[in-house]
């Protein structure tokens, strides 16, 4: 058995598609422990199956929009491990696709709610065990979308969703504002355009047959970024996941 302290990862969103991805890249790593966050942890059999074979995943309850859901996982995360290194808020939604004059309100509100406030209340509540990490750089990363670029604003149909990552894209920036004196890193990337049930609709309605890259090249990239972030190179600023940065 090794001596090595081990690195916690949170992960948002884990029981499938990208956050999934990376539950499964992150497990095969040694010295590794990944609380996996899931809205219902009844469901989560293919968790359950890959903890069986590595036993260093808990799952945990978490309704992004839910604070005191966030609450009850920093407590139990407190009394479990004490510390966090890498928060991965990666649990999202694209409900709606359709012009901005006849976009719903209730979509704008709602891609907000999960998108937007749903990463702000988890940072607020794992942030406490973030600055107890002896890594010397916590790291707190967002998963947004090249969507939500305004300076390459794309032609899609996405109002609702775009408005969502640009807003989520300053919170995150803010965060490295604000976070300076504790050393963390934060920054939002973007994954690509990945076949998930997110991404191979969204492919479709801009004429691909499917999502071009896959969930492994994705958190492979990804968790390449994530790695080699650096407070002074990577935090504060807009990513994607073949580490090429993006305007805001
Ligand atoms: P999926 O739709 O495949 O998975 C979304 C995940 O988020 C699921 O685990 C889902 O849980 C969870 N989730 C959604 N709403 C909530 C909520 N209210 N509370 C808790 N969990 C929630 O999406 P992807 O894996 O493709 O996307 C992951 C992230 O990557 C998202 O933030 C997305 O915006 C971003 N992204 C994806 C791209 C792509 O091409 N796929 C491109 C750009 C960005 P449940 O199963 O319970 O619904």
């Amino acid at each position: 058995m090794s001596s090595q302290r081990q690195t916690i990862y949170f992960i948002s969103g884990a029981n499938r598609g990208i956050g999934l991805g990376f539950v499964q890249a992150l497990a095969k790593r040694a010295d590794t422990l990944i609380y996996a966050g899931v809205r219902d942890p009844s469901k989560d059999d293919e968790l359950k199956k890959l903890n069986s074979q590595t036993k260093n995943i808990h799952i945990i309850k978490l309704e992004s929009i839910s604070e005191s859901d966030a609450k009850a996982a920093a407590e139990k995360i407190e009394k479990t491990s004490g510390y966090i290194d890498v928060v991965i808020a990666n649990a999202g939604i694209l409900n709606y696709q359709g012009p901005i004059v006849t976009t719903p309100i209730k979509e704008i509100r709602d891609h907000y709610e999960v998108n937007v406030a749903g990463p702000l209340i988890l940072f607020q509540a794992l942030y406490p065990l973030l600055s107890k990490s002896k890594s010397g750089a916590p790291k707190f990363v967002v998963i947004s979308s090249a969507v939500g670029s305004i300076g390459e604003l794309l032609p899609a149909l996405t109002a609702a969703y775009g408005a969502s990552k640009a807003a989520v894209n300053y919170v995150t920036k803010k965060i490295h504002q604000e976070h300076e004196k504790d050393g963390l890193i934060a920054f939002p990337i973007h994954p690509g355009l990945v076949q998930t049930d997110m991404g191979n609709p969204f492919a479709k309605t801009i004429g691909l047959d499917e999502a071009p890259v896959t969930i492994e090249a994705s958190v492979q990239g990804q968790l390449k970024v994530i790695d080699e972030a650096t407070r002074e190179k990577t935090s504060g600023r807009f990513w994607d996941f073949q580490g090429k940065e993006l305007p805001w």
